[in-house]
């Protein structure tokens, strides 16, 4: 191992966790979330590695690209559709499947060529107000849609707000808004993310409807969707070791100040560590003192502001700790989740933003 970062991935967790979503909604169809660099893990890696999922989904059309150029043909989703005829053209030439949920996106398939057959999600807004239809708008919508010859199957897809929250208030109020025009639509339909398809498990509330498809992304890294509820205690495993090494270590007297503005002072003798990471890495600059990191697997943590290439740590309580030794940030011992709650975040930000040069290793 080098002494810059690395994120180490575990391609057996990702097949693991696929399992473990599949085993919660016994029947349901996976659309696996790849978006955003598989959420920081490496889009083509992971699609390969996720080649039992029954589709694969991006934000955006290059993101489809990235995939059929290195070889991959599993079924791809684009999750806002496109936006212009050259998109269209993209998506066709790819054999994307499209998202719609704009009156505009109608009319682009439309003018798209006749004897293009695409299979096509219209997406309802159930209350998110994020993208979609809204429920009163959807006839009009539908009925448009069936007309056309370029859509060879209709599909429905919504998107819960707060499948992760406990009080389940809003989810309820999704859930009445569908669940009539459900029961009218002719078609697959896809309703449930990471902690709508977890809920039961993990809250033992009630399962909000998955319906046909599924759509995991967080749980897929081996990370738990909510607050409170560890990925383990899912059966989740996490996929990603963010890693890298000291290349320093020193000695501090009371009084030193470590790092950028000084904002750490030693209250004692200690002994201070140098990690080959910083917020260029994607090891973000606003974590506090004290957050832990697991030095050679031993507990330490994060002292003085994140630089942009390094990172002072707390090693006094590792007397073994050397030039070489093993810093984790987060993975396997140390959840990206209580990293993030450490700096007000959550671990669905902390793996997508590991940087481009942080070397990930496919195990
Ligand atoms: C990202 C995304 C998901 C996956 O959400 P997770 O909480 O990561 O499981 C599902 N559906 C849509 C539309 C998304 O954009």
């Amino acid at each position: 191992m080098s002494f810059a970062a690395s994120a180490v991935i575990h391609r057996d967790h990702l097949r693991h966790n696929l399992g473990v979503v599949r085993a919660a909604r016994p029947g349901a169809r996976v659309m696996a979330m790849v978006k955003a660099n598989a959420y920081g893990h490496g889009l083509v890696e992971v699609a390969r590695a996720l080649s039992g999922a029954d589709s694969l989904a991006v934000a955006r059309p290059e993101e489809a690209e990235a995939l059929r150029a290195a070889g991959v043909d599993t079924d791809i989703v684009l999750l806002e559709g496109v936006f212009d005829a050259p998109g269209m053209a993209t998506a066709d030439a790819l054999g994307c499947e499209l998202v719609v949920h704009t009156p505009e996106q109608i009319a682009l398939l439309a003018a798209h060529r006749a004897d293009a057959r695409f299979t096509v999600w219209l997406k309802v807004d159930s209350g998110m107000n994020r993208l979609g239809f809204p429920v009163a708008a959807l006839n009009d919508a539908e009925r448009a849609l069936r007309d056309l010859p370029q859509v060879a199957e209709l599909r429905l897809m919504s998107h819960y707000a707060s499948a992760d929250a406990g009080d389940g208030e809003q989810l309820a109020e999704q859930r009445k808004r569908l669940a009539s025009r459900l029961a009218r639509f002719e078609g697959a339909v896809s309703l449930a993310n990471s902690p709508a398809a977890l809920r039961a498990e993990a809250l033992g509330d009630d399962a909000p409807p998955a319906s046909d498809w599924i759509r995991p992304g967080v749980a897929l890294y081996g990370v738990s969707p909510f607050a409170g509820v560890d990925a383990e205690s899912l059966g989740l495993k996490p996929v990603m070791d963010f890693e890298t090494r000291l290349i320093a270590v020193r000695d501090l007297v009371a009084g030193d100040r470590v790092g950028y503005g000084g904002r750490y002072t030693a209250k004692g003798p200690m002994r201070l560590g140098i990690a080959a990471a910083g917020y260029g890495d994607g090891y973000p600059r606003r974590m506090p003192d004290g957050t832990p990191v697991l030095v050679d697997g031993q507990g330490a943590s994060i002292a003085g502001r994140v630089s942009m290439d390094m990172l002072g740590i707390d090693v006094t309580q590792v007397p073994n700790a050397h030039v070489g030794s093993t810093v984790r940030l987060w993975g396997a011992g140390l959840p990206a989740e209580t990293v993030a709650q450490a700096c007000d975040t959550i671990a669905y930000e902390l793996v997508t933003r590991v940087s481009e040069r942080v070397t990930r290793i496919y195990l």
